[in-house]
């Protein structure tokens, strides 16, 4: 195997992207799958601005191929503008060398003819390349490659609302009255015809969206607005990252805890409290929301119309449930990261080293978690990490391909 080599990529997100074009330059024959349209996780939540500025959220080799009109130094742009000005042109550029299939799902993949148990230790893609089960509207078929590039992310796959991470009784019967992940324009604007909204989790989701409905819905619009979080600091929900190097998280993060903490009547922070359960409300346009105090064990319900779960993501271990992955029992990401990352907690994300050129091999030769998928539970995930794994492991890769001198 040389050069000529196939890698697939799963996901054309900012980091797919990323990794096709590295791909690409580096003289692979490239077939990038993406299940939606072309960033279509970002998509998502394009209304919010970014925390990190364009000249982190980008490539120096990627913007040299798009007629980047450059930005001032820290700007933040919102996703939906990110898009635009960036992922789009860079895959319309990797369109015109690699195959794009677009709405084109990676359903499953083997290691060849191999089963999960069989060459343990042994396996490699010079005799047994990957099979990828593709499915989109023509049907189903099998792809092959050399290489794997994993960029799937985690967002198709939110966590459950309820206490421990498993759905609270009621949560599947009451699936309409719930919003998973952080709202998408449409949903937004359902938000804003309710009188009453429950947002669960202490994230940078959570904290976007009280800011957002908190700007809409004044203290006479009558809307109350609760907000559960499992912690109960003092200084608010959310923890400010002492000397922030992003400042417009910082933002967010000081603003959300002073709305948190202040004398708003109609927004409601319960802290220490976890979902306990959804019943029947008085009438069909609510639902009703008991939640737990996690000291006092009280419990206390509260009849609301819209529930939002910013609980996190989890990936889809099912894509490579046949393949050799040694995967975390704490995060579901790939172990030697997950370890690594484990060892750097509590550090602020910018900080967090992915040098290690070790922590993104593992078991199964050739096939690399990259992006957020490779953190899995863990969302302290940056952009600017994912692009320098692909660096790592096409080093990785084009090593793996020197002949012996
Ligand atoms: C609200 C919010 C704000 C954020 N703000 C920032 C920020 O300011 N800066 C920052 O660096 N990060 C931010 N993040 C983190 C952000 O998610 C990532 O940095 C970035 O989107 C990760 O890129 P990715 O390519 O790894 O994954 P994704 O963007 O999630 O892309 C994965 C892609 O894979 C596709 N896919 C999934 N499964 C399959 C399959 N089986 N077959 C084919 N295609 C598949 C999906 O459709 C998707 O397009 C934010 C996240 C959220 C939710």
């Amino acid at each position: 195997m040389n050069k000529s080599a196939t890698i697939a990529v799963i996901g054309a997100g900012p980091v797919g992207l990323e990794a096709a074009r590295q791909a690409i330059e580096a003289g692979y024959q490239v077939k990038l799958f993406e299940k939606g349209e072309i960033a279509c996780a970002v998509r998502k939540w394009g209304h919010v601005r970014l925390f990190s500025p364009y000249e982190m959220n980008t490539t120096v080799g990627g913007r040299a191929l798009i007629a980047d009109k450059g930005r001032e130094a820290g700007s933040c742009e919102t996703a939906a503008e990110f898009i635009e000005s960036y992922l789009l042109p860079l895959s319309r550029w990797i369109s015109t060398i690699a195959q794009v299939f677009t709405h084109t799902t990676v359903n499953k993949i083997s290691r060849g003819d191999l089963l999960k148990g069989d060459a343990i230790g042994s396996r490699s893609n010079q005799e047994q390349p990957f099979r990828l089960l593709i499915e989109n509207a023509a049907g189903e078929q099998i792809e092959q490659a050399d290489f794997v590039l994993d960029c799937s992310g985690v967002t198709d796959q939110p966590n459950w609302l309820g206490a421990g991470g498993i759905p609270c009784p009621g949560e599947k019967e009451f699936r309409n009255k719930i919003i998973y992940g952080l709202p998408n324009r449409g949903q937004n604007f359902e938000l804003e015809n309710c009188a009453s909204v429950f947002i669960v989790g202490a994230g940078y989701s959570a904290a976007t969206l009280v800011n957002e409905l908190f700007q809409q819905k004044s203290e006479e619009s009558g809307c109350n607005i609760f907000w559960v979080t499992r912690n109960s600091h003092s200084s608010g929900p959310l923890r400010v990252i002492k000397d922030d190097s992003l400042p417009e998280r910082e933002r967010l993060a000081v603003n959300t805890n002073q709305l948190a903490l202040s004398t708003r009547k109609n927004l409601h922070w319960i802290s220490n409290s976890v979902i306990e359960r959804l019943g029947t409300a008085h009438s069909d346009d609510r639902v009703e929301v008991t939640v737990r105090n996690l000291e006092t064990s009280q419990l206390k319900t509260i009849e609301v119309e819209r529930v939002v779960a910013c609980t996190g993501y989890h990936p889809d271990l099912s894509l490579t449930s046949e393949l050799q992955i040694h995967e975390c029992y704490a995060t579901s990401g790939p172990m030697k990261l997950a370890a690594s990352l484990l060892g750097q907690r509590g550090l602020d994300c910018t900080k967090i080293s992915v040098s290690d050129t070790e922590t993104l091999k593992n078991p199964e030769t050739g096939y690399y978690f990259l992006g957020a998928r490779s953190y899995g539970r863990n969302s302290q995930f940056l952009m600017q990490t994912g692009y320098q794994q692909v660096q790592i492991v096409l080093e990785l890769i084009n090593q793996s391909l020197e002949p012996f001198p």
